[in-house]
């Protein structure tokens, strides 16, 4: 596969390129350490499993060693499983049982356990042995599932949607275009804030690994330590930014945050939920010579599938923004629930469907699950591999926009209101950092709405400052879609992946 031969080129370059770097403890491999050691590494794997093609789950944090352990697992034949610290023991535990794994590579301690198991001094004493001659003809290349990731599932037990080598190759090449296009710089320094276990983690990573960067890679205690966390960015000299939208706006309440404190960045990429106009604006404002882009979708097809670089006219409209053009060997259609080609007509709402090279095999071991939510769907030019989002969004003039997910449309005593409709509304409020928006629901049926927010000051009066943001919606949005109440929070919780988390603010109702 590419990616590989480009990884086995770097590591044979004279200049000793950082690959990854901790930007906490400032542990770093080099292309050429990366490539031994995962070499040292996979050498014991082929000594401790078969080549059976099954998953091996790699458990750790942001160290460099996680890195060569992947690396180590696709040189095998092995999909590999990243999950994050901050996935409780129990969400680990699932998902060794439901990946059939023969292999845990425990970079931290846990008491969970597999067949066979390696702790981080094993691991070390492996790369520290003499070099090796791996044989090549294991590694995963084409239909081979490259890697794992385990999203939440509605049953209450996560999933793991199997991401090919194709597919990463493809979802790379495209990468590598956007970022040619995007700047004259060679060899970025890119942001590394989500979780391996989290999807928008391969963008920054995969991509800087294809075109020979160094990953600047901020773990948990520098993203929770905002005064920490600034320092190091000064010092970081990144060049692209990776992160959902969530994450930038508690960078942006720093106004340190900008561009002549942070010149060297020329690429603010999100993905993963709405980019508001605000936040854009806000964005553009203080880094004038930084391209903005917006991206989109799932897990199930690679990361990101559409692209659109964000500009003026488009952050200064009352329009929400665009989430971008199809990627090439993409289409992304509306449909029905026929599922039929061509969809729908430009301008009509739908289910947002992707079909092409990068959307993902289907999910391990789970056949029904990925027949309901994969298929193949016929085109005049042939069969293409598709995944329904369950998004609903419209194209117009060949941009496609998001209009959320179907299951956040609500009825209230008989109206219908799109949650993020009052997000957006309330969030051009001047003060307002990040709101969400919920049913207030009771014996199943919608009595009201309930708004969360956090602010950029601290607030002496609740009701006062909910009724002057229920005044402010009752002027621009109809009646019913005025919050019942406004519940202001220090902090917006959030989830693993970086998004606010609706299930802990429901609880708060
Ligand atoms: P994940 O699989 O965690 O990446 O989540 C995928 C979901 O995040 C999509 O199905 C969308 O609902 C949402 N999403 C991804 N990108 C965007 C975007 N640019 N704007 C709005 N929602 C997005």
């Amino acid at each position: 596969m590419e990616l590989l031969k480009r990884l086995e080129n770097y590591s044979k370059t004279e200049a000793e390129v950082v690959a990854f770097k901790n930007a906490f403890t400032d542990e770093t491999i080099t292309y050429s350490e990366l490539w031994s050691y995962s070499d040292k590494i996979a050498k014991h794997i082929n000594e401790t499993v078969e080549c059976d093609k099954k998953p091996v789950v790699v458990y750790g944090h942001k160290s460099p060693l996680m890195l060569a352990a992947f690396l180590a697992c696709v040189k095998t034949g092995h999909p590999y499983c990243p999950v994050d610290i901050s996935m409780p023991q129990e969400r680990l535990k699932d998902i060794v049982e439901a990946s059939e794994t023969k292999l845990l590579i425990a970079m931290v301690d846990t008491e969970v356990t597999a067949v066979n198991k390696w702790n981080k001094s094993e691991v070390d004493t492996m790369v520290s042995e003499d070099a090796v001659e791996l044989p090549k003809d294991n590694y995963v290349s084409g239909s081979d599932v490259y890697y794992i990731i385990f999203t939440s599932g509605s049953t209450g037990k996560p999933k793991g949607v199997m991401i090919t080598a194709d597919c990463l190759d493809n979802y790379l090449d495209w990468m590598e275009q956007i970022m040619n296009r995007s700047t004259d710089k060679k060899q970025l320094t890119y942001l590394n804030q989500a979780p391996f276990s989290f999807d928008l983690s391969v963008m920054d990573t995969y991509t800087s690994l294809y075109t020979g960067g160094t990953i600047w890679s901020m773990e948990k205690r520098v993203q929770e330590d905002m005064g920490l966390m600034h320092s190091k960015l000064k010092e970081s000299g990144l060049n692209v930014w990776v992160s959902t939208p969530s994450f930038m706006n508690v960078c942006l309440l720093n106004k340190e945050f900008n561009g002549e404190n942070l010149p060297d960045f020329t690429t603010f990429l999100f993905c993963g939920e709405v980019l508001t106009n605000k936040t854009a604006r806000e964005l553009m404002k203080r880094f004038p010579n930084a391209e903005v882009i917006n991206t989109y979708g799932p897990t199930e097809s690679t990361v990101a599938v559409t692209e659109v670089v964000i500009n003026d006219e488009m952050a200064g409209s009352e329009h929400p923004l665009s989430i971008g053009y199809d990627k090439p060997g993409t289409k992304i259609f509306i449909m029905d629930d026929k599922y039929t080609y061509p969809g729908k007509p430009e301008g009509e709402k739908g289910e947002i469907v992707i079909a092409g090279n990068t959307v993902a095999a289907g999910y391990l071991n789970q056949p029904e699950l990925t027949a309901d939510k994969f298929f193949k769907l016929s085109t005049p030019d042939g069969e293409m591999w598709a995944y329904k989002t369950g998004d609903e969004g419209y194209k117009e003039k060949e941009l496609l926009y998001y209009c959320g997910r179907m299951d956040f449309q609500i009825k209230l005593n008989g109206y219908r209101i799109e949650l993020g409709d009052i997000e957006s509304n309330i969030l051009e409020m001047d003060d307002v950092t990040y709101c969400v928006v919920l049913p207030i629901e009771k014996r199943g049926e919608v009595k009201g709405l309930a708004a969360f927010v956090t602010l950029d000051h601290p607030v002496e009066d609740e009701f006062e400052y909910s009724q002057s943001v229920r005044k402010y919606i009752a002027e621009k949005l109809p009646h019913y879609m005025v919050p019942k109440k406004c519940i202001v929070l220090d902090e917006m919780p959030m989830t693993n992946n970086g998004k606010a988390d609706r299930r802990a603010l429901k609880e708060m109702l």
